[in-house]
């Protein structure tokens, strides 16, 4: 794919369209349609309608699945599950873009029985369409990151080889913690807690709820919109990224005995209480004070 266009077809299950906006604000946009185009997008302008690529048979390079799948779901009354099918056959590859074409994510909550991803229903394998794993790439997300969507595309394009995680992520993207790069790092080592949303100063795992130490992806290495993150901003992040994404009580850290009841990825209790024992002894006046 190379030298030429590649052709994209995306189809929305389940879904918000959180991803297809999140992608239109990826800044590249015009060089990107002369490397690739859309056969077919619910929302940007295509080269076939709906009812053409569900009565037709459309070429297509890449499919790509949005929104969380279920039997019972159809697109101008034919079920999702036959259009996916039909098409991951013709195409060479195949990427559930976000956390609910993934895991099922926030519309496993929807009325539709039996909802889940394409090859996970939060961490369990799926096995409806298991001869397709071998061309499938999973970018989760609750919305994908749209530089992590389209570093993919042109890596499939280039040919290049992806190093996928067992839910088939590209490491490239998820091997990091979500923690990593985060501008409250120092914060975070030495248990100053964060007292109020948006505040500059201060982490926010102790007491509001941040999942970013167990959770994976590049938020703080990819910036959003080239500028900030959720937690560099002050807000602390809801690990969408995961297979179990939403949990419950977002904005509060459950704690058993005083110690959370997620701890930092690999971390065992006795080294967090160790090393909390540590730096709770030091005062560091420097971290204690306003930024500005
Ligand atoms: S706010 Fe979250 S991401 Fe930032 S340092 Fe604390 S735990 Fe890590
Ligand atoms: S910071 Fe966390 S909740 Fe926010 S987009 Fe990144 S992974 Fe999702």
């Amino acid at each position: 794919m190379q030298n030429r266009r590649v052709k994209l077809l995306w189809l929305s299950a389940i879904a918000c369209n959180g991803n297809a906006h999140s992608f239109l604000n990826y800044p590249n946009l015009e060089q990107f349609l002369k490397d690739f185009s859309f056969v077919y997008h619910p929302i940007l302008e295509s080269l076939y309608s709906l009812e053409d690529i569900i009565n037709k048979q459309v070429e297509c390079d890449i499919l790509l699945i949005e929104g969380a799948i279920s039997p019972e779901f159809k697109k101008a009354n034919t079920p999702i599950i036959n259009l996916i099918s039909k098409y991951a056959n013709i195409a060479k590859k195949v990427i559930t873009i976000g956390t609910c074409a993934t895991f099922g994510g926030i519309f496993k909550e929807s009325g539709y029985r039996f909802t889940t991803g394409l090859h996970f229903e939060k961490e369990k394998e799926l096995f409806l369409f298991s001869s397709l794993k071998d061309k499938t790439i999973s970018l989760s997300g609750c919305p994908i990151h749209p530089e992590v969507l389209v570093s993919t595309l042109y890596a499939i394009k280039e040919d290049l080889e992806l190093h996928l995680d067992r839910f088939l992520r590209p490491k490239e993207f998820y091997a990091y913690t979500i923690h990593s790069g985060c501008t409250r790092n120092e914060y975070f080592e030495y248990k100053i807690d964060n007292h109020q949303f948006g505040r500059l100063e201060g982490c926010m795992f102790y007491e509001h709820g941040c999942q970013a130490p167990f959770s994976h992806g590049s938020c703080n290495r990819i910036l959003w919109n080239g500028v900030n993150s959720k937690t560099r901003n002050g807000e602390p992040c809801h690990g969408c990224t995961e297979p179990d994404f939403p949990k419950q009580n977002l904005f509060r850290t459950k704690k058993n005995m005083g110690v959370p009841q997620f701890l930092p990825l690999g971390v065992s209790k006795r080294a967090y209480l160790t090393l909390a024992g540590v730096t709770k002894a030091f005062k560091i006046k420097r971290l204690e004070e306003d930024l500005f």
